[in-house]
């Protein structure tokens, strides 16, 4: 690995040229880290709806020619300066939102939304000079939030880079980078239901199975799944959704058959739709007097969350999480040795895998809403 610390890497990348254009691997250069850059070796990547929705770009203007990724795991090839706390050798899962450990966001033990190096969703740049490490021919490609894993060597900025347990297996735990932990964090860390309460989870694709596993871990007794998709259930039983309902096939609001599917509501729930009606529902099926909702999924640009205020003065409590309000470099390690101890299980949202030169048909996939990961192996 040495032999290329300081030099150019000329590696296989796959470069979306246009939106909504099939991604082309090309021989792209990857030139060294700079001041508290690494530059990682990709070992695999998997694609999350974040990297299909930029690659569409229907809603905003996405820099192009770009490498998409940010779901993956990898190693440390080489450090810029000033980097101490990362070496040639280590494990670790880049992440499309950072963490500076200096900010005022950093140093509150309530937030992760660093100042520095919060999501980016515009930039395809580096921080450090405002350039790209990657270029064709002298052409610079850039980069897609901080990470751009679909590349075999890429590289990030250290406060989007957690260092992970080396014997943790990347093929598994590489799906932790994003929407599994967002989902995860969502009931763990900011809905947390105690022992034996009940929980609706709105929306069953990656990220509300995620957060249903964090109702398992909980010992939630009702683990109660709401999607318009009747295709989801059937995957979802193996996440221990112990019940379905399906607002269509009710002519009354879901949050009304919720009330009383449970004398009055759920204790929790968690919301990973991105449909702000489906957002009022997490909200209104909650029990007064003690019931939490929590948003996870990111609602279209001109929504308005609309509720009677009287909901909030029974003591509802409404809040929103952030990649699970987990700080990536600080928390996302103890998340690995969950799925380590086997608490966590990994497995079941992987349900397919590519080699990299196949990375499209992992688009066509999520375009069909077919399965929940796709890992693409990079060798
Ligand atoms: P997904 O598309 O795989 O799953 C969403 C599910 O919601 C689908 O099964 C769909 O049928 C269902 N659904 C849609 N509208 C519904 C409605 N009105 N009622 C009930 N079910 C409905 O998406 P995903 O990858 O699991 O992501 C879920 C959401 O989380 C997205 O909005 C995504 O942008 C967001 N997200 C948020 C964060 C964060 O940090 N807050 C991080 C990652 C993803
Ligand atoms: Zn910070």
């Amino acid at each position: 690995m040495s032999s290329t610390v300081g030099q150019v890497i000329k590696c296989k990348a796959a470069v979306a040229w246009e939106a909504g254009k099939p991604l082309v691997i090309e021989e792209v250069e990857v030139a060294p880290p700079q001041k508290m850059e690494v530059r990682l070796k990709v070992l695999f990547t998997s694609l999350c709806h974040t990297d299909v929705y930029f690659w569409e770009a229907k809603a905003q203007n996405s820099a192009f020619p770009r490498i998409f990724g940010h779901e993956a795991a990898g190693i440390v090839e080489s450090v810029g300066e000033g980097v101490t706390e990362l070496a040639p050798g280590d494990h670790v899962l880049p992440v499309f939102t950072g963490e500076c450990k200096e900010c005022a966001h950093c140093k509150s033990e309530e937030s992760n939304m660093c100042s520095l190096l919060r999501i980016n969703t515009d930039r395809g740049v580096m921080i450090n000079d405002g350039q790209t490490r990657f270029s064709i021919n002298g052409k610079p490609i850039y980069h897609f939030v901080g990470t751009s894993t679909f590349s075999e060597y890429t590289v990030v900025h250290i406060g989007c880079v957690a260092k992970i347990n080396p014997l943790a297996p990347l093929d598994k735990v590489c799906i932790l980078s994003c929407g599994i932990s967002t989902g995860l964090g969502a009931t763990l860390n900011v809905a947390k239901p105690t022992k034996g309460s009940s929980v609706a989870i709105f929306g069953l694709g990656a990220v509300g199975l995620g957060a249903a596993e964090g109702a398992r871990l909980a010992g939630a007794s009702r683990i109660i799944g709401v999607d318009l998709n009747p295709s989801r259930f059937e995957e979802a039983k193996k996440f221990g959704v112990t019940e379905f309902v399906n607002p269509k096939d009710h002519k009354k609001p879901v949050q009304e058959v919720i009330a009383e599917m449970t004398d009055g509501g759920v204790d929790r729930s968690v919301e990973c739709t991105g449909n702000v009606n489906a957002m009022i529902s997490a909200f209104e099926c909650v029990h007064d007097g003690w019931g939490v909702a929590v948003l996870v999924g990111v609602p279209h640009k001109d929504a308005e969350f609309k509720t009677h205020p009287m909901n909030l003065l029974n003591e509802r409590t409404l809040k929103g999480t952030f990649f699970g309000n987990y700080k990536p470099r600080s928390d996302l390690p103890s998340v690995v040795e969950m799925y380590m101890n086997k608490e966590l299980e990994l497995e079941k949202f992987i349900t397919h895998e590519v080699p990299f030169h196949e990375i499209n048909k992992a688009f066509e996939l999520m375009l069909k809403g077919e399965g929940l990961r796709c890992i693409i192996r990079m060798e």
